[in-house]
């Protein structure tokens, strides 16, 4: 939801080995070298879509919009047809990767008006994407985390157990264990160890509960106490020697394509990098969605030394505002890690071309980049991460030319990227926490316009 809309609602906010392709085949007993999970985000489907002469009538997304260049697997001014998710799943299917499990992180209704919306419809867009999964990938454990958009009305996600709670719980019980259930009906979030992976949590937060426009929890320090339930799990883990990998719908940090705006309240991600740091040696991997672009972050401990890893994934859904001039391929992604310490060593970016697939009736979903191929860089940790950044810094940085056009998966080429959209892009991807981030800006001098 990097919609303009959503930009004036941060904006108030703010106030207050190389594997490549496949799985590479290890000595007979040893088990695999490489781990797999896939990452999908943001479907935001929209069951109005259809093809007709009248372009304003295309999708009730779109909002009475003209539709730009409708075909079978969507429009940029609408959210996904049907067919647009399903083809994204059914690659994923088919695509022959052997993995141990899928994250899913959030926002599967469309973006509508309030009214055209209710709570039995969120549920009903929500049911039917959790079926698809479930049928094309019967034997396959499914990590869900919940979006602003997974709740009516929208972003109003509560502190305590409401229909949409109790509803998703139900829904995602083959994949979730009793324990994780019942926190998940409380207050939207849970934790799991993954079945084949013994030492490797996931951590599913909800991140809603900290996005601006939440009034549901306004001037709350710990709604729903989940600092202190995210406390005392990666305590507990810590205890355990397990790894863990954070997964969230609203992103923690800075907003790369505005200047100052966290993507949740300032207070609450100032609290939650304070626990990532502090519990930087178990946390393996952060994985989010909801800004529907690709994008990274490295956080560093409050010395400046690279800690953390964390991976913003483009969305599925191309939906643009009429203000808006660019916007995304639809994307998926899959993340390689070794299996015996869970780190991360690469990530696959598959895409769309979206008028490509209108144009051939066919969706031809193909690799976009292999991260440390396109980079050159080694593996996917902080260090190398950080190291890359310092790159894309550099002025006329072919490194960061890349990086500028997988932020909208591959969507305009020719798109261009200097001055204080640079600045901006770059202070987000290295400074998370408000001291930093305003430290970043000031030594591009940018600091009486903050
Ligand atoms: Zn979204
Ligand atoms: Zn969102």
């Amino acid at each position: 939801m990097a919609r303009l809309g959503a930009l004036v609602c941060c904006l108030l906010a703010a106030w207050h080995c190389r594997p490549g392709f496949g799985l590479p085949l290890a000595p007979a007993g040893a088990g695999p070298a490489v781990g797999q999970f896939w990452h999908v985000t943001d479907f935001h489907l929209d069951p109005t879509y259809h093809i007709t002469d009248d372009h304003t009538k295309v999708c009730a997304s779109s909002k009475g919009a003209k539709a730009s260049d409708p075909g079978p697997f969507g429009d940029v001014m609408c959210d996904s047809p049907y067919r647009l998710i399903f083809s994204a799943l059914d690659f994923i299917k088919n695509s022959g990767q052997k993995v141990s499990f899928m994250i899913w992180t959030g926002d599967s209704p469309p973006h509508v008006p309030v009214l055209e919306l209710s709570t039995d419809k969120v549920i009903n867009v929500i049911a039917n994407l959790t079926t698809t999964i479930q049928r094309l990938f019967p034997n396959l454990q499914v990590f869900p985390a919940l979006g602003n958009h997974d709740y009516w009305p929208q972003d109003q996600l509560p502190v305590v157990t409401s229909k949409v709670y109790n509803a998703v719980a139900n829904l995602w019980k083959p994949w979730l264990t009793e324990e994780a259930i019942t926190t998940l009906r409380k207050g939207g979030f849970y934790t799991q160890k993954v079945s084949n992976n013994p030492k490797l949590r996931i951590i599913s937060l909800n991140t809603n509960l900290y996005y601006g426009p939440n009034s549901m929890t306004l001037n709350q320090t710990d709604p729903a106490n989940q600092f202190e339930w995210l406390e005392n799990t990666l305590n507990l883990s810590q205890q355990n020697k397990e790894k863990v990998y954070i997964i969230a719908h609203v992103p923690v940090g800075y907003l790369p394509f505005a200047k100052g705006i966290p993507a949740m309240r300032q207070c609450h991600n100032e609290k939650l990098i304070d626990i990532f740091r502090k519990y930087s040696d178990i946390i393996a991997g952060q994985f989010y969605g909801h800004t529907h672009r690709d994008s990274i972050m490295v956080l560093s401990d409050k010395k400046g030394k690279p800690v953390n890893s964390l991976f913003v994934a483009p969305a599925v859904t191309p939906v643009r505002s009429v203000l808006e001039r660019l916007t995304n391929n639809p994307g998926v992604r899959l993340f390689q890690y070794d299996p015996r310490d869970y780190k991360l060593l690469d990530m696959l970016q598959y895409y769309l071309n979206l008028t490509d697939a209108n144009i051939k009736g066919e969706s031809n979903w193909k690799l976009e980049y292999n991260l440390t191929q396109a980079y050159d860089i080694e593996d996917l940790q902080p260090k190398s991460l950080y190291k890359l950044a310092k790159q894309f810094a550099i002025q006329e940085s072919e490194q960061f030319i890349k990086y500028y056009k997988y932020f909208f998966v591959s969507y305009d080429s020719s798109v261009i990227c200097q001055g204080k959209c640079k600045i901006f892009q770059i202070c987000a991807i290295m400074n998370l926490d408000v001291i930093s981030y305003t430290d970043c800006l000031r030594q591009y001098h940018m600091k009486h316009s903050l």
